[in-house]
């Protein structure tokens, strides 16, 4: 299946398919520069003016943690491949303890009725609450309302802390007739058909929680972003720094934390990475159910990582340079790569590489060669690196727009990629290099605290103190 060659004459042929791949997903220095400078311009006119590609979106929670908020809170978590309930009992001084139960959402549900989806994420916590807080008989009997805060990790347009308009679906999610609905609403409707007896008080987005928790734990932290199924961040803003809400009358010198939804920089225009975007990123974005739409998570979220490397070795297969012979419906299928494969065959400790082999084996029913391995192998490098490379821009647009070189700050980190990729962190850090030169050393990553869950919590305890406190 190697068209007859010699190993070596193999060899010669994946090096330099492989010279190839470098140029397509190589991205200098110089080009990191520009893509931050753009992006710095696009999230200022985000805060000035509503509706906006990158919209910016105020999020109502007011300032940082003070890290002594206490109690016992409920958190629901509707993810991009998961939906998690949480019982989360917070102790101050940057301390909780988390109880939950996590139910992975089938492609299917992904598509269902809004309502429908609303009605699957009461049920789950109508489950949870009766087999943590009921009785024998299921019967819940709580002595004090628990408070429930809910993340929903997509792009809402809020006006308070309990109300969230859906702006569009991310992430593969296409359910009907949610899109410009109040997500909030239709979830209490759910609440109440299943009779939960529960007080959704807050909704955030997952960057949001994730800023929030990370500063209660660590007071570093200024920016907090997600490189999972999706790519987000969230950071805290002076509230006289954010125009478009002027007209609020909220006092301008306090803060307020910003979801960016940066994941959406360089949709429907596709100008500011015009330079670098290829012609597999844009077979992803043609084929998705958002075509033009969040232009920079796809070129770098986990949801589309495995998709990117499957459409190289199409491409390959279909040149006649892999698999000859070989029956390769299996990984025709789209989506059938999933990104986990990628850290997978970076990480493979055996020299003969054998865990690739496996994979190939396994999942596809496909024959390899040593030599196509190592090939694979420098591949998903390339991907990988260009993802985190390209992550690293975001970042050092907020750094740079907020003046946080000079004394450097804490970035929360979190999501499957950043958690879980091999060497995610560290390319991350070294892009921030490139385009900071020494002083990128003093924008430190780390892994973040659970923002959907604790974050939530500890969101849903600051309101409380908010609302007794008489500020509404
Ligand atoms: C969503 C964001 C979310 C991010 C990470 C994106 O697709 O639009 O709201 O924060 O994924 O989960
Ligand atoms: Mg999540």
């Amino acid at each position: 299946h190697d068209g007859g060659k010699t190993p070596h004459a193999r060899e010669e042929d994946l090096k330099k398919l492989y010279e190839k791949y470098e140029k397509i997903f190589s991205i200098t220095p110089q080009r990191l520069r520009m893509i931050t400078d753009r992006f710095v311009g696009v999230l200022e006119e985000g805060l000035k003016k509503p509706d906006q590609t990158v919209p910016m979106l105020p999020a109502f929670v007011f300032g940082w943690p003070t890290g002594e908020e206490v109690g016992s809170y409920l958190a629901l978590d509707l993810g991009g491949t998961n939906l998690r309930v949480c019982h989360v009992v917070l102790k101050g001084q940057g301390k909780f303890e988390i109880t939950q139960t996590k139910f992975r959402l089938t492609e299917e549900q992904k598509q269902i009725e809004g309502q429908e989806l609303f009605d699957f994420c009461a049920e789950c916590l109508d489950t949870f609450v009766k087999d943590h807080f009921g009785d024998a008989n299921g019967e819940v009997i709580l002595e004090e309302e628990i408070a429930l805060g809910f993340t929903f990790s997509y792009p809402m347009s809020q006006d308070r802390i309990d109300h969230g308009k859906l702006i569009r679906w991310t992430k593969g999610f296409g359910n009907p007739n949610t899109e410009g609905r109040d997500c909030a609403a239709m979830f209490r409707a759910s609440l109440e058909k299943y009779g939960v007896p529960i007080k959704m008080t807050s909704l955030i987005n997952d960057t949001t929680g994730t800023l929030i928790a990370s500063n209660y734990v660590n007071k570093d932290t200024r920016i907090a972003c997600i490189f999972g199924t999706g790519c987000n961040a969230a950071y805290m803003e002076h509230i006289r720094d954010i125009p478009k809400i002027n007209d609020l009358g909220l006092p301008g010198d306090q803060d307020m934390a910003i979801n960016c939804e940066y994941g959406a920089f360089d949709s429907f225009t596709h100008e500011h990475m015009a330079e670098i975007r290829t012609k597999y990123d844009e077979h992803i974005d043609l084929h998705s159910n958002k075509p033009h739409e969040q232009t920079y998570e796809k070129m770098i979220a986990g949801l589309y990582l495995g998709e990117l490397f499957r459409l190289v070795l199409i491409e390959l297969s279909d040149e006649g340079d892999l698999f000859l012979g070989q029956n390769t419906y299996k990984i025709e299928k789209p989506y059938a790569f999933d990104t986990a494969f990628l850290s997978l065959i970076e990480s493979d400790p055996t020299d003969e590489l054998l865990t690739v082999t496996g994979l190939f084996t396994h999942f596809f029913g496909l024959d390899t060669t040593l030599e196509e391995r190592h090939f694979f192998r420098k591949l998903a490098r390339l991907i990988g690196t260009r993802a985190a490379r390209l992550s690293s821009c975001g970042i050092a647009a907020l750094v740079t727009k907020m003046g946080y070189l000079e004394q450097g700050c804490g970035v929360g980190a979190d999501g499957s990629l950043y958690s879980k990729y091999p060497g995610f962190p560290d390319r991350l850090h070294e892009a921030l290099e490139d385009i900071f030169g020494e002083k990128g050393k003093k924008i430190r990553t780390y892994q973040a605290e659970d923002g959907s869950g604790v974050g939530s919590a500890i969101i849903a305890a600051m309101t409380k103190a908010r609302k007794e406190a008489g500020i509404h």
